[in-house]
C-alpha cells in the first residue's frame, strides 16, 4: 500500500479521504490555505502544510505550493479531490514528473475527457451513445452552423469545449439567435476558461440526467457500479443525487454499464470516473466523463458496499481489482442530500460561525461533513458544509429515513438549504420518481 498521501483538498472530501487512508495505515498530509487551519481534516492530519492564502488561485491551485508540501513531507501520491486541481492534466503531469504518484487517470486520459469535443469524438468511436450534434468543433461560417441547427433540429445548445461546473452553455431556438449564440458562447468561453471552442447539440427538452460509476485498474480489469440519478438540479448543478435511478430496468443497467466498460477497456482508463448521460424517451446520449471522484459516490458506496475512495488508493498503489463485475450486487436505494450555507430562497451564501451542528443518525443514515460546533464556514470557497446519505431496502424506505434525519437536523448560526430539501421531500412528483433536470427550477419558479 502507499505510504503516505497529500490530500489536495479541502471540506468534506479531505476528510473522506484522511478516513479511507487512515483505514489502510497511510500516512496522511493536509494542506490548506491560511483562512481554514481550523479545517476537521486538517486538525486530524499527521502532518499539515500551509501553501498559502485563502484565495483558491494563491493556495488549493497553487501547483508549486502543493508539490512543494509533498517534497519537504515525504508523501507519496497525492489525492486530488473533486473541484481545485483534480480534472487538470498539467496539474497530473507535474505531479508525475516530479515523482509522486496522482490519485486518478493518466494525464493524457484527463487532457482527452477534459475537452468535451474529442471526449464526444472518443466515446462515439467506443460505441457509447452521444447527443446528436456538430461532432467538433463550430467555425464561424454562419451558413454552415446554420445549416448544421437544421440538421439537428431546434432548439440546439451552444457549449463550451472546456467548460465545466454547468457554465458556457446557451440555448438556441432560431436562425435569428444562432449567429449571436454563438459568438457571445464563444467570448464566454474564452474569458472563463481560456479557450473558446464551442460545440453544438441537440438540446433535449425533458431529460433526466444518470451517469454510471467505473473503476479501472493498471491490469486491464474495469467493472461498473450501476447508475445515480442527479436530476434535481438548480442551474445545473445537483441537489440531490440516488440510486439506483428510479424505473431504470436491469437490462438497461447492464446494457450501459457494459457500453462504459469497453470505453474504459478501450482508452486504457485508469481509477474512479463517471459517464455522465441525458436519458429521454428510454435513450442515453453521453454528455461528458469526470475523470475523478464525484460529490455523490457515497450513494453507490451505500447500495454496492464497495469504498470507492479505498478502491482509488488501492488502484494507485499499483493492485488489482479485488472484485470482478459478476462480484457487484447492488442492495436497496439509497438518496443524498447536499447541505449548503446558503440562503434556501435566494441562495446567496450564508459564511459564518456554526453555533450549534446536531447530525442526525439512526439506521441508513451516513452523514459525510467536517463541520462541528463552533467551527467557521470561510466566504471564499463552495458552500458545501455535508452531505446526508439516507439507505433503505427500497426507495420509499430511503425517503422516509431522509425525512426523519432532515427533520432532526440542527445547524445553527448561518442559513443552510435543508428548509428546501424538506418541501421537495414532500412533492408528490419527488416521491413518484423520474422527474426530469428541469423540475426542481420549474418548481421554484425559477423557469
Ligand atoms: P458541465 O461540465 O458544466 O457540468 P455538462 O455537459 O455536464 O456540463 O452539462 C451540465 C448540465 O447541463 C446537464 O446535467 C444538463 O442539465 C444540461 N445540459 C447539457 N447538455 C444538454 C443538452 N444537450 N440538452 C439539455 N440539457 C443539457
Amino acid at each position: 500500500m502507499l505510504d503516505k498521501v497529500l490530500i489536495a483538498n479541502r471540506g468534506e472530501i479531505a476528510l473522506r479521504i484522511l478516513r479511507a487512508c487512515r483505514e489502510l495505515g497511510i500516512k496522511t498530509v493536509a494542506v490548506h490555505s491560511t483562512a481554514d487551519t481550523t479545517l476537521k481534516h486538517v486538525l486530524l492530519a499527521d502532518e499539515t502544510v500551509c501553501i498559502g492564502p485563502p484565495r483558491s488561485q494563491q493556495s488549493y491551485l497553487n501547483m508549486p505550493a502543493i508539490i512543494a508540501a509533498a517534497e519537504v513531507t515525504d508523501a507519496v501520491a497525492i489525492h486530488p479531490g473533486y473541484g481545485f486541481l483534480s480534472e487538470n492534466a498539467d496539474f497530473a503531469e507535474r505531479v508525475e514528473e516530479s515523482g509522486f504518484i496522482f490519485i486518478g487517470p493518466k494525464p493524457e486520459t484527463i487532457r482527452l475527457m477534459g475537452d468535451k469535443v474529442s471526449a464526444i469524438k472518443t466515446m462515439r468511436a467506443a460505441g457509447v451513445p452521444c447527443v446528436p450534434g456538430s461532432d467538433g468543433p463550430l467555425t464561424d461560417d454562419p451558413e454552415h452552423n446554420a445549416r448544421l441547427a437544421h440538421e439537428i433540429g431546434y432548439p440546439v445548445i451552444i457549449k463550451a469545449s472546456a467548460g465545466g461546473g454547468g457554465r458556457g452553455m446557451r440555448v438556441v431556438h432560431s436562425d435569428a439567435a444562432l449567429f449571436n449564440a454563438v459568438a457571445i458562447t464563444r467570448a464566454e468561453a474564452l474569458s472563463a476558461f481560456g479557450n473558446d471552442q464551442v460545440y453544438m447539440e441537440k438540446f433535449l427538452e425533458h431529460p433526466r440526467h444518470i451517469e454510471f460509476q467505473v473503476l479501472a485498474d493498471s491490469h486491464g480489469n474495469a467493472v461498473h457500479l450501476g447508475e445515480r440519478d442527479c436530476s434535481m438540479q438548480r442551474r445545473h448543478q445537483k441537489v440531490i443525487e440516488e440510486s439506483p435511478a428510479p424505473g431504470l430496468s436491469d437490462e438497461e443497467r447492464q446494457k450501459m454499464g457494459q457500453r462504459c466498460v469497453d470505453a474504459c477497456l478501450q482508452i486504457g482508463y485508469r481509477g474512479a470516473g463517471t459517464f455522465e448521460f441525458l436519458y429521454q424517451d428510454g435513450e442515453f446520449f453521453f454528455i461528458e466523463m469526470n475523470t475523478r471522484v464525484q460529490v455523490e459516490h457515497p450513494v453507490t458506496e451505500l447500495v454496492t458496499g464497495i469504498d470507492i475512495v479505498k478502491t482509488q488508493l488501492a488502484i494507485a498503489a499499483g493492485e488489482q481489482l479485488p472484485f470482478r463485475q459478476s462480484d457487484i450486487r447492488w442492495r436497496g436505494h439509497a438518496i443524498e442530500c447536499r447541505v449548503c450555507a446558503e440562503d434556501p430562497k435566494t441562495f446567496v451564501p450564508s459564511p459564518g460561525t456554526v453555533s450549534l451542528w446536531h447530525p442526525p443518525g439512526g439506521p441508513g443514515i451516513r452523514v459525510d461533513s467536517h463541520m462541528y460546533s463552533g467551527y467557521s464556514v470561510p466566504p471564499y470557497y463552495d458552500s458545501l458544509i455535508a452531505k446526508l446519505i439516507a439507505h433503505g431496502e427500497h426507495r420509499g424506505a430511503a425517503i422516509a429515513r431522509m425525512n426523519t434525519a432532515l427533520h432532526e437536523v440542527v445547524v445553527d448560526g448561518i442559513s443552510t438549504n435543508i428548509p428546501l430539501h424538506q418541501e421537495i421531500f414532500q412533492h408528490s412528483a419527488f416521491k413518484a420518481g423520474g422527474t426530469d433536470i428541469h423540475y426542481l427550477e420549474r418548481r421554484l419558479g425559477l423557469k
